[in-house]
């Protein structure tokens, strides 16, 4: 029997997530569509999975043989099954809430089996958040793309033109042993607005107006969650009180000297020795920390903040300058977390751009416009990321040797078990969904 990897995949995701019934569900507005919802939702989370690279490319597949296998379709009953117009105008027209239930079911159900029950560090569970831009053109846009204006060299002058993109703001659970996409949210075009009275540089204010909104939603979802970790753009007032409404606590990147409480921090510290140094063997690294609790001098934020430092050196480089990390931390649940712990896990917010955005822009296809459309595009980034959530729980769960591959190389791990499943899928005889 072939299909392998691929064939296991599918049949294991069928038992334990429900992935046929979760596919099934996936609502659009079509009327009388010709072809059922759920083929269209399945031929776009499998384009995901393989990494198929366009709604083109795509197309031709959708009419062999092994491809309608992998849908669980008959081939000769239903002949070719949609081009790449259907695909596009489906997903326009697809109810993105149906389509972000896939992904958020399979985390949920994973989140039952008990998978995340020892959290990371300090037994917590920790979301990432940062902002991705998926794409951008300087041409062509759609009614949901943001603008902003760029300075270009046309013909050896420099112009003004508008770009259009998309941002969103993704919440990525970040652990030792895997990483996965809890949800995102679109920047608005209304979100950067007030900003730009302001004068100030739109992304940043916009993403921060979309991140609250995001995590309330992460938390409402996902209520185990108790720590967010942010970069520098996030240790203010109305982020950290929005991270104290929801009960959660907060691990931020500090970055700018004269900002509390960072200031008063420094201050406070002046040339004083460290109160810890540690020696971290494995990485060569020698430590310096201090910890400060219950400063207040964040005026828009009600409750104590603790600013940690730490001055990391190579053992093995001495001439290498030392790179020093300032960390705002809030809430109870933090307050366990030893200084050392807490640059832990300041340090793991780079999980998020590494196995997160890097890895999307560079192997996975979803920096292709695959449909010019906010909510086509939403909707497509549901399946993409419920495809990329179950293969990272297949490689965990199933695959004997992941735990020592990831330690050298999760992303090029998972290519391997990508490029693994597409020799399988022209091997597919027969639907790997009957695991009867
Ligand atoms: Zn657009």
């Amino acid at each position: 029997m072939g299909g392998g990897r691929l064939r296991a995949l599918v049949a294991w995701a069928v038992k334990v997530f429900e992935l046929r019934r979760r596919l099934e569900a996936v609502a659009d507005r079509r009327q009388d569509p010709a072809i059922p919802g759920y083929v269209i939702t399945a031929a776009i989370f499998f384009c995901g999975l393989l990494r198929i690279r366009s709604l083109n490319a795509l197309e031709p597949k959708l009419g062999e043989k092994p491809f309608m296998h992998l849908l669980g379709l008959v081939p000769k009953k239903h002949g070719a099954l949609a081009s790449a117009d259907t695909l596009s105008r489906c997903l326009r027209q697809m109810d993105v809430a149906t389509s972000r239930a896939v992904s958020v079911g399979i985390v949920a159900k994973a989140e039952r089996n008990k998978v995340f029950r020892e959290g990371w560090i300090g037994a917590m569970h920790a979301v990432a958040i940062d902002g991705w831009e998926s794409v951008s053109s300087d041409t062509r846009h759609c009614g949901a793309c943001l603008v902003r204006h760029v300075r270009v060299e046309r013909a050896g002058q420099i112009v003004e033109v508008e770009q259009y993109y998309h941002r969103y703001v993704v919440a990525m659970l970040i652990d030792a042993r895997f990483d996965m996409v809890l949800d995102f949210e679109p920047l608005l075009p209304h979100d950067l607005r007030p900003c730009r009275a302001a004068k100030k540089n739109g992304v940043d204010e916009g993403e921060l107006t979309a991140a609250t909104r995001l995590l309330r939603r992460v938390k409402q979802t996902f209520g185990w969650l108790e720590v967010v970790v942010a970069d520098g753009l996030y240790p203010n007032g109305p982020f950290l009180t929005a991270v104290q409404q929801l009960r959660m606590s907060a691990v931020i990147i500090a970055k700018k000297d004269g900002d509390e409480p960072l200031k008063e921090a420094l201050a406070l510290w002046g040339d004083t020795p460290p109160q810890q140094a540690v020696d971290a063997r494995k990485a060569r690294e020698h430590i310096e920390l201090w910890d400060c609790r219950d400063l207040r001098t964040l005026s828009t934020y009600d409750g104590p903040l603790r600013v940690v430092r730490a001055r990391v050196t190579h053992v093995d480089q001495p001439d290498k300058p030392a790179h020093t990390w300032c960390m705002v931390v809030t809430g109870v649940a933090a307050t366990r977390l030893s200084s050392p712990q807490v640059l832990k896990m300041a340090r793991g917010r780079w999980h998020i751009e590494n196995t997160g955005f890097h890895q999307w822009t560079t192997r996975w296809q979803f920096a292709h416009v695959f449909v010019r459309d906010g909510n086509g595009m939403q909707a497509l980034y549901w399946l993409f990321f419920a495809a990329f959530n179950l293969l990272t729980l297949f490689l965990y769960r199933q695959v004997r040797c992941y735990g020592r591959d990831r330690a050298t190389d999760v992303t090029r791990t998972i290519s391997r078990l990508v490029d693994e499943m597409l020799d399988d899928l022209a091997r597919l005889d027969r639907s790997p969904w009957d695991t009867s």
